[in-house]
Parts: structure tokens; sequence; C-alpha cells
């Protein structure tokens, strides 16, 4: 391929894509793969599911773009939907999952500063956290990969040790803002946070009067098999970011929050353009209208039940390569003993996507609608895949 006029801040794969159905995407040269990363986490009910193309394809025939000038009631609809299942009162649009991150980092100072406290501005997070490229999220992650080059790190964002509570309490005090942390952490290595870590965080924000922001870009919208990680650990936060999976491939996110820790974003503090638009919004009804039924995330858990239980199966087999299966839910991976770009790469050559993640984790996250069948094909060729990875480390030994 001929370089193109894009900044090459990718690495793609060489091959066009121009077709999926499902949980198969088909190349411009006819060649067929099964997905397993489903763009990473964001086609939740798979490719051109029949429901999101009707949506899409009506709305876009009604009305397009208004602006948040006037009231769309596609946008209050949702939002009801999305307080109504969740801890949340109110709801920010947003257009993706760095802008949800954006619009919580800002809520949570000025909640503090709406109630007397502009000195609370510190946001205490994780190493190994991503949440995403803009200013905002990139200091509160502090991954140097991502922040390097671009002018000194901002005031106020601090990270710590994964798992440490000791550093944790340590690290809180009068400036102390909020907290954000990913339920289940994805690009960092696909790690779950132990339920007790999660009660623990929201015993210390609420003893500290502090916010607790939950990042579930990647681990929502019915990922782990419950609509979000978090009720999982039957704990709730006061602010929640969301994106990817909600619109099943139309970019949206949002802003999720209590009443109370919403209370300083007033008339004009906040906005976007786009956010709310009626096309996200049409989509997003039709992959929430999915999503949040009980049988299907009950065939969520069932189906990743399998799969972790098929990936175990790898993991006997091929001890030298495979450490651990990792994630939640269909969140998941095979922490490898070797670069997983390798075992990807083999993946790839063999007809399947997917992913990879911090800590040398090869990440599955397909589409939500996968049945055992796909499982056992995605087995097949993870295990041709990681056969072929041994064979060329012994050779190369
Ligand atoms: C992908 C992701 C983001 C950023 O979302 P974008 O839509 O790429 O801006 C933030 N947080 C988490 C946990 C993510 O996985």
């Amino acid at each position: 391929m001929s370089a193109a006029p894009l900044m090459p801040v990718y690495s793609p794969a060489p091959a066009d894509f121009v077709q999926g159905r499902g949980v198969e995407v088909f190349s411009a040269d006819g060649k067929r793969y099964l997905d397993f990363i489903a763009g990473i986490a964001t086609n939740s009910l798979g490719h051109c599911h029949p429901k999101l193309v009707a949506a899409l394809t009506e709305q876009a025939n009604k009305i397009w773009h208004m602006s948040n000038m006037y009231q769309t009631e596609l946008q209050r609809s949702l939002a009801q939907k999305y307080t109504e299942a969740s801890f949340a009162d109110v709801v920010f649009f947003a257009n993706s999952g760095t802008e949800a991150i954006e619009a919580c980092l800002k809520l949570t100072r000025k909640y503090h500063s709406s109630k007397g406290n502009p000195e609370r501005i510190d946001i205490l997070g994780f190493e190994g956290a991503f949440h995403g490229r803009s200013y905002g999220a990139i200091n509160a992650a502090a991954n140097p990969n991502y922040l390097n080059g671009f002018g000194p790190p901002l005031p106020g964002y601090r990270q710590l040790p994964f798992g440490d509570h000791d550093a944790l309490k340590a690290a809180i005090g009068p400036t102390t803002a909020g907290i954000i942390i990913e339920p289940v952490q994805g690009e960092g290595g696909v790690r779950a946070v132990p339920t007790e870590c999660l009660k623990g965080l929201r015993e210390l924000c609420d003893k500290e009067g502090i916010l607790l922001i939950f990042d579930e870009v990647q681990s929502g919208a019915g990922r782990t098999g419950k609509l979000f990680a978090h009720e999982w650990a039957g704990i709730t936060p006061d602010v929640m970011a969301v994106a990817k999976g909600m619109g099943g491939g139309f970019p949206m996110g949002a802003c999720l929050a209590t009443a109370e820790a919403a209370s300083g974003m007033v008339r004009g503090v906040h906005g976007s353009t786009f956010g709310g638009n009626p096309l996200a919004m049409a989509v997003g009804h039709a992959t929430f209208d999915e999503i949040s039924k009980p049988e299907f995330l009950e065939h969520v858990r069932d189906v990743a039940n399998h799969l972790h239980q098929a990936l175990a199966g790898l993991k006997d087999r091929y001890p030298e390569l495979v450490q651990d299966v990792r994630g939640k839910g269909l969140l998941c991976g095979l922490k490898l003993t070797m670069d997983p770009l390798k075992v990807r790469q083999l993946c790839f050559e063999r007809g399947m996507l997917v992913g990879t993640a911090g800590q040398n984790v090869l990440r599955l996250a397909p589409p939500l609608i996968i049945t055992p069948e796909h499982v056992s094909e995605a087995i097949t060729i993870l295990d041709a895949a990681l056969a072929a990875a041994r064979d060329e480390m012994k050779a190369a030994a």
C-alpha cells in the first residue's frame, strides 16, 4: 500500500475491511475474518445488526443534526433509560470516550468549587490506566508514552500503584477532588479490579467527601455480563464515563452522574456541538434496548463463562506461553510470556481479529452476540496460532 496522507499515528494491519455481518468481517480481497475485537469492544451487537441499521437509516431520513440549541426528544428519552437503569440522575452526551472522561473530570472539579472548595482539584488515578487522549485524559492516566512531548504534565493529577490501598490512603488530602478508575482495566492489561477494592474505594470516597469516578468506556454496555461492570461489586460511583459499546459502532459517549455530583454543572459551564446528535441517539436507543434485556445479559454471562473455560484449556495446553486468563465477561484475554503482537499476527493470518493490551496480554473483546460456535472457532484458531508461536520459539532457541 502506498503511503496515504494520513498522520502516521496508527499502525494498521494490511487489510481494508469493506463489509461486516454479525461476528464476521470481509476484506477488500474477499477474505473472511472472525472478529474477536469488535472495533475495540465497540461493535457490541456485531456488524450491521438489523435493528441498528434500521434505526440509523430511519433517523437519517428524518433529521440529522440540530445542536444543543434545540431540544431532542430522543436525547431526553435515552437519558431517561440510562438513569432508570443505573445509579445516575443525569446524563451528558458526548461523542467519544475521551469526551465523556473530560466531562467527568470537569464535573468533579466543578462540584468542589461550587461547594466553596476550589482548592480541591486533585484527581487520583492508577498506573496502567487508560482514559483517552485529551490533555485531561492523558494526565489522568499519565502513561509516559502518551504524555511525553506534550508539554509539562498538568497540575492536579496523581497516579498510584494498582492495588496499593495504603499508598492511596496516604495520597488523599485536603486538595483531593476525586478518584478515577476502570473497574476492569482495558488497555493496561485487561485486569479486573477485585470487588473488595471497589468497595474500599467507595467507603474511602464517602469518608473523605470526594467523588468516585468510574471509567466504564470499555467495560460498560453489557460487556461483562452486567450493564455496567461495577454492578458486580454491588457499589456505585458518583460519576461514570461510558462510550465504545453504547453506540454499537456509531460514535457516542456519555457522562452519567448523581444529581449531587453534577450540582455544579449548570447552564453554560460545559457543552458540545455534536453531543446527543439525533443519529447517535437513534442508534443509542436501539443498542440500549438490546443490551439491557435481562436475557441478553444472561447470554453474555453464559457465553463468557464458556469462553473463559476454553481459554483456561489453552493455558493448560501451552503453559510455556500462556500465564493466565484475565478479565471479566467478554472483556478478557490471555497473559502471555511473549509479545502478544506476534500471536495477534498469527491469528490474523488464520482469519481472526484479536487485540493486545499492556503486560503482554492478548485481548479479546468480541461482539456480545457471539455463540458457542464462534467460541469454538476462535479457540481452534488461537490453538493453531499458539502452536505456531511455540514452534517458532523452539526453532529460534
Ligand atoms: C477507549 C477508552 C477511552 C477513550 O475512548 P475514545 O472513544 O477512544 O476517546 C477511555 N477510557 C477507556 C477505559 C477506554 O477503553
